[in-house]
């Protein structure tokens, strides 16, 4: 691990401890993946409806923009997710309704900014997960999205640091496995772009013991490479 990634999410890490939060925003979380290589969509946090639009213009359309507050951890709950937005106008008027929504949902809600990030391509969902067994300390999780992980559980857990070999086999082992080795219309998923992504997280939890929960839910898999969407890290 280089220093001054660990130095970076350390950073990040107790600026939310001072300011007594124990989840962090979207854009803390996803600064921390990248320090440890971990593919997140391009983002910046907009303070102003106009900021918001040159942002999308400096992204490229569309974009999604999102609620930054520490009151709102499930944010599409709140109305503070909108898709799909693919002109300037599209942004403002979103962000001006996101707002107006949050309001709605929490009047006291502390607002920090609109995220305003690229819109990843439609793919199959994957969910990566790390949480502490009370028993065995920081286990890593993969599954595939929606149904399969809260109808179905079919998701793999591993005892954290993992190898390639585990995070493999946590892949290769689902149920569903075979959505992702490519099926009918679906093209087959970078499998060895997952592995590195459970490999990463499996260390910034080895490397970060105040992290009590890593939730990246969904990562997109693609014919080549990967993209976290939303990224969730709670403390202790
Ligand atoms: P939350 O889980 O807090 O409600 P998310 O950030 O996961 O919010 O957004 C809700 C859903 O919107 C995601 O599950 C995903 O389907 C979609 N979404 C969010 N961000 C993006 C993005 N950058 N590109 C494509 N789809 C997105
Ligand atoms: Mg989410």
């Amino acid at each position: 691990m280089e220093v001054s990634s660990l130095k970076r999410t350390t950073k990040i890490i107790n600026q939310a401890k001072a300011e007594g939060r124990h989840a962090l925003l979207e854009p803390e979380a996803k600064l921390i993946c990248m320090e440890y290589g971990i593919p997140v969509t391009k983002f910046k946090v907009a303070s102003n409806e106009k900021q918001a639009a040159e942002y999308a213009d400096e992204i490229g359309y569309p974009v999604v923009l999102k609620i930054v507050s520490p009151d709102v951890i499930h944010k599409s709950d709140a109305g503070g997710v909108m898709v799909n937005l693919k002109t300037p106008s599209d942004v403002q008027n979103a962000y001006k309704k996101i707002l107006e929504n949050v309001k709605k949902y929490n009047a006291n809600a502390k607002i920090v900014g609109v995220l305003v990030q690229e819109m990843a391509p439609q793919s199959t969902e994957t969910i990566v997960g790390a949480i502490k067994d009370p028993q065995f300390g920081p286990t890593i999780m993969f599954g595939l999205g929606g149904i399969f992980v809260e109808v179905l559980k079919d998701v793999n857990f591993r005892i954290a640091p993992i190898t390639a070999g585990d995070a493999k086999e946590m892949i290769t082992q689902l149920k569903a496995y075979p959505l992702l080795k490519g099926f009918r219309n679906t093209p087959p998923a970078d499998i060895d772009a997952l592995v590195a992504i459970l490999v990463s997280t499996s260390r910034l939890v080895m490397d970060n013991p105040e992290i009590k929960e890593l939730d990246l839910n969904p990562v997109l898999a693609y014919q080549s490479g990967a993209k976290t969407v939303d990224a969730r890290i709670i403390l202790e």
